[in-house]
């Protein structure tokens, strides 16, 4: 407004009017300017074409460290204040919402002249022209980095461990399903491994639980300094942990991860002076081979966690024969029971053959399920589970019936050869099956030698002393024991000498892959083993002739394999003993 100049010297009525009104404005904008200046947000007026400040409220001091006029003589100042992961987001979305609305709203982080990162809520409405083009945004800018940071903690406890800092299981289960999702679309396979510290319980016992909690710190530091970037570690219980290796899921890398993570955990920890080892126990399930959801998954895991345990093996990768909870296996397990009484089961038998004589001197009687619907099944696809439910005891009741009734008939033809049968730990548990193998020896009147008792060397080392405690109680009888599946088992000498068993049977991992590297110094060794403790050692899995051979240069007793027969029922296993070389002289 331009003053109006009057040549009389007194004010007019227009004048005054113009006057009061003036001291008006300048009043109401120095309360304007008050209110301004004391409300804790930025306020500010930004140019739309090139969002370049008018006008910045002097809060903008305390938020960023920069004054108002700072801030308007550079006016690329506020953009570059933005954090350099926010800024693209925040300019592309201001400059295509005041296009399409007349207000928008962002969070965003920006650094403070001091370095420190502040959050900031802004809020903007867009002022345009006549013809609908944006010509000013005005806003204001409010301070939640408080707010920020009590999100940021309340996320931090529901989604992580709070002793070592890692993800939780609830963590675990989103980003499980996420990488699910990726690996579903991208045609990946995954791998999920849970990591069990074996031993921890002992530690905690002994040593207490603060020295316990400093052993998971230890051993979530080293498993997250071997694994990759990529990879996912989370601790999802007191002594498990687990790792996701999102685009690895093929045996062979997990076979690399898992001895990674073995050795990485070798190395005694040290604790208040003290060397401790911990025992881990890894469990493997595999996407999308064994489920398709992340808690399926998991379970897999666990699965196969368990049954690694129970076998003394360092690592398994979930197969679906192993678990009980498999919908396939209960609805076995059921059938099972009235397979027992349908006669649905079947000892096939598969000879030994002596090393010395080249002939069969006895048989593995090995147990089949002729089942209505599913045809044959092989031991693998039901013992484990009839393990788990208890029906195993039914199961090998019949098997130890089936096999002495059979001894008997071989005996009664004159054809000396001794049968034998499997034992689980479950077994060994039932004093109504164990009392029951003298009944069966006395009413069939075979010579109780040639009854022989397999228990695999895992069974005897879940517990030794109990273990042998239950053989003794049999041994009286007369019958004879072999330790099955040996040199995966962990076995100690100690206690290896003090069982009352006859042979050694070498498990067929390393006779069925004989000419692999390392594989006959080890059979080797269990050859000299058995032989110092006055042992039999028999080889399973035999294969081939050049296999038969080598082992016979060892000085291995006996041999049963795929290169004499496969498992046969009776009848056909009784051809084989007329027309084979190694059958019984004739
Ligand atoms: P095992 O006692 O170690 O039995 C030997 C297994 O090796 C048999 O598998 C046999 O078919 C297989 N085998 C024999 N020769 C060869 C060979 O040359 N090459 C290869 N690759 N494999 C060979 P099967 O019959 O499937 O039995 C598997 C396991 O099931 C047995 O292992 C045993 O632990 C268990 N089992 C079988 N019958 C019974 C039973 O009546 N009771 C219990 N508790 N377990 C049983
Ligand atoms: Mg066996
Ligand atoms: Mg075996």
């Amino acid at each position: 407004m331009i003053p109006m100049e009057n040549t009389t010297g007194t004010p007019s009525h227009e004048e005054e009017r113009v006057v009061k009104r003036g001291v008006r404005l300048s009043l109401r904008e120095r309360e304007l300017r008050q209110v301004i200046e004391t409300v804790p947000d930025i306020l500010f007026k930004v140019r739309a074409k090139d969002l370049a400040p008018e006008f910045i409220s002097p809060a903008v001091k305390k938020l960023l460290g920069f004054t108002p006029e700072e801030m308007t003589v550079d006016p690329g100042l506020w953009i570059r204040q933005i954090h350099e992961e926010d800024r693209a987001r925040v300019t592309a979305a201001i400059r295509s919402g005041m296009e399409e609305k007349d207000f928008l709203a962002f969070e965003s982080r920006f650094s403070h002249r001091d370095g420190r990162i502040r959050w900031i809520d802004a809020r903007l409405t867009v002022q345009r022209d006549a013809a609908g083009t944006p010509v000013l945004l005005f806003g204001s800018m409010r301070d939640i980095t408080e707010r920020k940071r009590a999100e940021e903690m309340i996320q931090r406890l529901a989604y992580h461990d709070i002793l070592t800092g890692l993800p939780n299981r609830t963590a675990l289960n989103v980003s499980l399903t996420q990488a699910m999702d990726e690996a579903a679309a991208r045609g990946h396979s995954l791998a999920l491994m849970i990591v069990d510290l074996a031993n921890f319980r002992a530690i905690n016992d002994t040593l207490g639980h603060s020295n316990g909690d400093l052993v998971i710190i230890h051993v979530a530091e080293r498993l997250k300094s071997v694994l990759l970037e990529q990879d996912l570690l989370a601790r999802i219980g007191g002594d498990e942990f687990a790792v996701l290796l999102p685009r690895q899921g093929d045996r062979r890398h997990v076979r690399i991860a898992t001895r990674t993570i073995q050795e990485a955990l070798r190395p005694a920890f040290l604790i208040e002076g003290i060397p401790l080892d911990v025992r881990p126990v890894i469990g493997v399930a595999l996407f999308p081979e064994h489920g398709e959801d992340a808690n399926t998954l998991l379970r897999c895991a666990d699965v196969a966690l368990f049954a690694a345990k129970k076998s003394h093996q360092s690592h398994l990768i979930y197969s679906p024969d192993k678990d009980t909870y498999h919908p396939h296996q209960l609805s076995l397990m059921a059938e099972l029971r009235q397979a027992l009484s349908r006669d649905e089961l079947a000892l096939y038998y598969q000879p030994q053959v002596s090393f010395k004589t080249g002939l069969v001197t006895g048989v593995e009687a090995l147990v089949r399920w002729q089942h209505p619907r599913h045809g044959l099944l092989l031991p693998d696809q039901f013992i484990s589970a009839a393990e788990k439910t208890g029906l195993i005891n039914t199961l090998t009741a019949w098997v130890v019936d089936a096999a002495a009734r059979q001894d008997k008939i071989w005996h009664e033809q004159g054809m000396p050869i001794s049968i034998a049968v499997n034992l689980s730990m479950r077994n060994l548990q039932d004093p109504v099956l164990i009392s029951s193998v003298p009944d069966v020896v006395q009413a069939t009147r075979i010579e109780p030698r040639t009854l022989m008792f397999e228990v695999t060397e895992s069974v005897i080392m879940e517990d030794p002393l109990f273990v042998k405690a239950a053989l003794q109680g049999l041994r009286g009888l007369g019958v004879r024991f072999a330790i099955d599946d040996f040199g995966v088992g962990y076995s100690s000498l100690t206690y290896l000498k003090q069982l009352p068993v006859d042979q050694l049977k070498i498990d067929k991992s390393f006779i069925v892959r004989f000419h692999e590297p390392g594989n006959a110094a080890i059979v080797r060794a269990i050859v000299d083993l058995g032989h110092d403790l006055d042992l039999d050692v028999a080889a399973e899995g035999v294969e081939d002739e050049p296999t038969w051979h080598a082992l016979k240069d060892l000085g291995c007793d006996a041999a049963q394999g795929y290169y004499f027969a496969r498992p046969l029922p009776v009848t056909k296993f009784e051809e084989w003993l007329r027309i084979s070389p190694w059958g019984l002289k004739k």
